[in-house]
């Protein structure tokens, strides 16, 4: 196959094929949102009324694992009480990385402190993250 560009685009220098597929199947509801990545019911019925796929049984999809676990939320955090009266007496970090890009030091990770009592911020570009307990 072969493609020119034109501008900023490739343009495939191929045939179209016009033709159909005959993929119908007799299976379950259920077997058809399995196979086709977890599609809705409503997306299936679809392709069933395009006949392009027939159900034999309408088994239901409100057991699916996959599909409960992916529309399922997480709790919000609760929010924290603490008070600090003094400096570095409580101080919140989060080490992030690696990063797909390099600083032009070289560093990979972040590194963030917080102070909790002056609010006080550190950043710091780390080249690994052995090297954040010592940045404390
Ligand atoms: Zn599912």
């Amino acid at each position: 196959m072969e493609a020119k560009r034109k501008h900023s685009l490739y343009y495939l220098m191929a045939e179209t094929v016009i033709g159909s597929a005959n993929v119908a199947q007799h299976e379950s509801l259920s077997s058809w949102h399995s196979r086709l990545d977890n599609v809705g019911e409503k997306g299936i019925n679809e392709l069933a009324k395009q006949g392009v796929i027939k159900i034999d049984a309408y088994d239901g999809l409100k057991k699916c694992e996959p599909c409960i676990l992916g529309k399922a939320k997480k709790l919000p955090f609760t929010s924290g009480k603490h008070t600090s009266t003094t400096p570095f007496a409580y101080a919140h970090s989060d080490l992030w990385g690696p990063s797909q890009v390099e600083s032009m030091s070289g560093g990979k990770y972040f590194i963030s402190i917080i102070d909790d009592y002056s609010r006080k911020v550190w950043v710091y570009i780390l080249k690994d993250k052995s090297q954040a307990f010592g940045k404390f």
